[in-house]
């Protein structure tokens, strides 16, 4: 589906986003990736999810990414015999092992090591901060708490504990359960949480085994610190701010974004903006001035994404939530201040050969009236490229590997088209004409670029630069091979 922006959009599906209809209207509204987000629904409900998002792609042949995003050592208390309760600043509360259903005074909080870390005086945070309780006696069983800050409470809300470093193993019991299931399911992308070290991203893609590509979700102090170690070895990251903010003063989540933001592209690995984007569309229909201006400065930042969490997996306003963001991306990036922002961050790289063709692709490009970038791509290497080149016109990626195309999707500009297998350059430059001109980015009067390794197939060879015509005829006319 063609968009008229370059940031993509990545959806949470949950209870508001469920069916046919819905999904298709987000995918239509501007959401070019879905989040099927582990912490919340049982494997039936993912698996229609997941079923509803790839019969939508087979109608629309336009390849969707899918992110499972698993919880991690995420804390979560259990459900409440009334779903929700309001806690009152002074009152008691107790966290316990008991797994019956919670109510006013008391909540499961299954995870037994937890009781062992804390201590008296220990600060618990639930639903993103939002309620503070300080741990006034405990045992190895139970924490008996005052509430300090008030508000509700319900079913499955997190819970972090900032001050104590936990002893917690980087994927649980349900984390490799739910990583196994969602890789037989076939998705795109596994989005690891509460990331704290570099060995925690090597077990789970051990795990995954080439399966899908993987996220580290960046929401710990300990991911901050060891982010450049993580994203070495991860293909992608997120700016978890939700968690991020809980565990960090939130004063320090804007730098801290900025500046992951920034690593992200210069190691061509897409990066992710999350959580409360637009927050207030959970309830209404229009977002506050301040949430626009924050969706605005993540694309201005040059952020390859922008994620809707509640919004539109819980809220009233789903597709309103998704059409916000495309209507805020096709402003921002139609600002010439947007061009001049994207341009001084850009981040100068020659390394490879592939390095080169990159950068000489976008400047043919833009110094002449080129309508495309297309790039053949196996692995998405060469398209990864591209997109770190943030350029003006739009990059069409052709690959024949689905996966790929569908991984991509998540990138910033790239537009993916599936292509059969090629032996012969010139029929890769046909084809690259064909889909820049069926897909509405050029004429037969136009001219691209194209960007290809010869011989096909093998990865990491990204060495032919060509401007072409689409026109078939003088393609054929302007190269005997
Ligand atoms: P979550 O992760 O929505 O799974 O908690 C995102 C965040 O913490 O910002
Ligand atoms: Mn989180």
């Amino acid at each position: 589906m063609r968009r008229l922006r370059n940031v993509k959009i990545v959806a949470t599906l949950g209870p508001a986003s469920n069916d046919y209809e819905m999904i298709k209207r987000l995918h239509e509204a501007g959401a070019d990736v879905f989040r099927l987000n582990m912490s919340h629904g049982g494997h039936d409900e993912i698996r229609e999810r997941h079923r509803i998002i790839r019969e939508i792609e087979r109608e629309l042949e336009s390849p969707i990414a899918i992110l499972a995003d698993l919880q991690g050592p995420k804390l979560r208390v259990g459900v409440f015999a009334n779903e929700e309760e309001e806690l009152v600043e002074g009152q008691k509360f107790r966290f316990d092992l008991d797994e019956t259903a919670g109510t006013n005074a008391r909540v499961c909080l299954p995870h037994p090591e937890i009781f062992k870390a804390l201590e008296d005086g220990t600060t618990l945070l639930v639903n993103d901060g939002k309620i503070r309780l300080k741990v006034e006696t405990c045992g190895a069983d139970f924490a008996d708490c005052i509430v300090t800050a008030g508000g509700a409470i319900s079913n499955r809300k997190g819970v972090n504990v900032p001050e104590v470093v936990l002893p917690l193993a980087a994927l649980s019991e349900k984390d490799r359960a739910d990583l196994e299931f969602v890789c037989q399911l076939g998705v795109d992308w596994i989005a690891l949480s509460f990331v704290q070290r570099a060995a925690d991203v090597e077990e789970a893609k051990a795990l995954i085994d080439g399966r899908a590509a993987v996220l580290s979700k960046i929401e710990k102090p300990t991911a901050v610190t060891s982010f450049d170690e993580i994203l070495a070895v991860s293909d992608g990251i997120m700016v978890a701010r939700g968690d991020l903010g809980v565990e960090l003063p939130v004063q320090n989540v804007p730098p801290i974004q900025k500046r992951l933001v920034r690593r992200c592209r210069a190691a061509a690995k897409p990066v992710i903006v999350a959580t409360q984007m637009l927050e207030s569309m959970i309830e209404s229909p229009m977002p506050t001035r301040a949430e626009v201006s924050d969706v605005a400065t993540a694309i201005y930042e040059g952020a390859d994404a922008i994620m809707l969490s509640a919004e539109s997996a819980a809220g009233q306003y789903p597709v309103e939530a998704v059409s916000t963001m495309n209507n805020v991306a096709v402003e921002v990036e139609s600002d010439p201040t947007y061009r001049e922002i994207i341009e001084a961050s850009r981040v100068v790289k020659r390394e490879s050969v592939a390095d080169g063709i990159v950068a000489a692709a976008r400047e043919i490009a833009e110094s002449t009236d080129i309508k495309a970038i297309c790039c053949f791509t196996q692995s998405g290497t060469t398209a990864l490229l591209t997109a770190r080149e943030r350029p003006r016109v739009p990059i069409i990626a052709l690959t024949s590997l689905r996966g790929t195309a569908r991984r991509l999707a998540l990138s910033w500009g790239t537009n993916c088209i599936m292509t059969g297998e090629l032996e012969r350059f010139k029929q890769a430059v046909v084809n690259a004409a064909r889909a820049a001109q069926s897909a509405g980015y050029a004429t037969a009067a136009d001219q691209i670029v194209v960007t290809a390794g010869v011989p096909f197939n093998v990865p990491g060879t990204t060495n032919i630069l060509r401007v072409a015509p689409c026109d078939q005829s003088l393609i054929f006319a302007s190269d005997p091979e």
